[in-house]
């Protein structure tokens, strides 16, 4: 091991030696780029350690060793990438936060090759299973193509989600596509260090008009890593305009939430295009109106959205005016629980409500609690549903699978003494892959009922 002095001389004996450095390309000139280029992200907490061995280029391979306990989750078995603190017998080699490390089963068997992250309780996260792909910049790049190529082939083109994370081989990658404007977030220490090498892969495959880093989420410290936004590209107007199902919808990339917008209802928002003809239309936790805005678009009679943020309901409302809808959707910003309550116990009756909530939770301990907010908002607004009028309603608690999402409605209509007639039961658009097996990509429940 060499211990690096200080930063600036660790750089200059980096050059000088040739040694890894993740997102730079071998002939690349190291001391161009400043200090958030360089792949280390983390700060300045801790001397960085070069591990003898390693080099820029083909021929590297990880020196730390990860060897698994005997006795491993089913979910590592089914090619799940994560692999948690307790799953690890021992680790042999350096351990820096973020480094790429080689995964070996109890019995010494190579499994996959991945980031490292101790500080994380999902401790691997692995990037491949073939021993032959090397990560550096180029992996990304092609993963990246590979990706782009699926979207592509499944016919989401203008708006996508590009990286679907694990779903995509890319483990903590959130890529959304909106038309020339890309929003990103990394959201392990081991993928952010790649983000340079993604930047640069974006720019190559797409040359986008801009480039945007949404890394301001929580989860983000788990992992030792700050909350954080700017631009990646050339600065530019974060508020845009998508096209989508054929209305035109703002999106604030720099200020909205999660990403800007929610790609995954995509193709759930085209399902409501005939029960919401003629009708009066309640949507709860409408965000900035998409599903009002195509209930609007398909010839609803009327249109009352709710939702808690002042911000969501002003950019709702512009989304009405942009789509010549000002006079059919009208947005109130108030709590969509409180008002659910009272409106369902006042009698208030329409054709068609239509529920898309926050995840209700993120913990296996509070998962009953998750399930007894879903029976109540559903019970709620099935009462608010005139007879064989329509509940739309929707899940995006990954913890909350989708049997039980339809046996806590089927709960809420026993007591709202309710019949229910399935018209459509989905999950997120395809451009969010699910993989057999792994729970966790399998997210949204879509639900269409008709309320007899
Ligand atoms: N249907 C939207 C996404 C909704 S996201 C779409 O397709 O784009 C969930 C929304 O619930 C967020 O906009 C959030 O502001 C809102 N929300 C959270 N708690 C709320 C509450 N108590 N009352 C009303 N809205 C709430």
């Amino acid at each position: 091991m060499i211990e690096g002095p200080s930063w600036g001389l660790w750089l200059i004996t980096k050059v000088s030696q040739s040694i890894f450095l993740p997102s730079v390309k071998e002939g690349q000139f190291v001391l161009n780029f400043p200090m958030s280029m360089t792949g280390l992200t983390r700060g300045v907490a801790g001397v960085p350690k070069l591990t003898e061995g390693a080099k820029i280029g083909s021929t590297f391979a990880p020196m730390t060793k990860v060897y698994l306990k005997r006795k491993i989750s089913r979910r590592v078995e089914n090619g799940h990438p994560w692999i948690f603190g307790n799953e690890i017998d021992k680790v042999e080699g350096d351990t820096e936060g973020g480094s790429i490390v080689d995964v070996f089963t109890h019995d010494k068997k190579w499994m996959g090759r991945g980031y490292i992250n101790l500080q994380s309780q999902i401790s691997v996260r692995l990037l491949t299973r073939d021993k032959n792909e090397t990560i550096d910049d180029n992996f990304f790049y092609n993963r990246l193509l590979a990706a782009w190529e699926y979207r592509q082939r499944i016919g989401y083109v203008e708006n996508c989600r590009l990286v679907f994370g694990e779903a995509d081989y890319m483990p903590a990658l959130i890529i959304d596509k909106f038309n020339d404007y890309f929003v990103l977030q990394t959201l392990a220490l081991g993928m952010d260090r790649w983000k340079p090498a993604i930047v640069a892969a974006l720019e190559k495959i797409f040359q986008p008009k801009g480039i945007y880093e949404r890394n301001d989420v929580p989860v983000r410290e788990l992992e030792g890593l700050p909350q954080q936004k700017g631009f990646l590209s050339a600065p530019f107007d974060t508020q845009i305009i998508i096209n989508e199902n054929g209305l035109r919808l703002h999106v604030d990339i720099e200020n909205g939430q999660k990403t800007g917008y929610f790609l995954d209802q995509h193709d759930n928002r085209r399902a409501i295009q005939h029960i919401v003809k003629g009708a009066d239309v309640l949507g709860a936790f409408t965000y900035t109106g998409s599903f009002e805005t195509h209930a609007g678009f398909y010839g609803a009679k009327s249109v009352l959205g709710l939702d808690i943020s002042e911000n969501a309901v002003a950019q709702a409302r512009r989304n009405a005016g942009l789509n010549g809808l000002s006079g059919v959707c009208r947005y109130e910003a108030v709590n969509a629980f409180d008002a659910l309550k009272q409106w369902s116990k006042e009698g208030r009756q329409y054709d068609v409500v239509m529920l898309d909530p926050p995840a209700f939770t993120k913990s296996r301990e509070t998962i009953q609690k998750a399930i007894t907010g879903y029976k109540e908002i559903n019970l709620r607004g099935m009462k608010l549903v005139k007879k064989g009028g329509f509940l739309v309603t929707s899940s995006c608690t990954n913890l909350v699978q989708p049997d039980m999402f339809l046996d806590t409605i089927q709960l809420a209509a026993k007591d709202a003494r309710r019949r229910l007639r399935q018209v459509t039961f989905q999950a997120q658009a395809s451009d969010h892959p699910i993989i057999g097996g792994w729970e966790n990509t399998n997210y949204l429940k879509f639900l269409i009922v008709q309320v007899l």
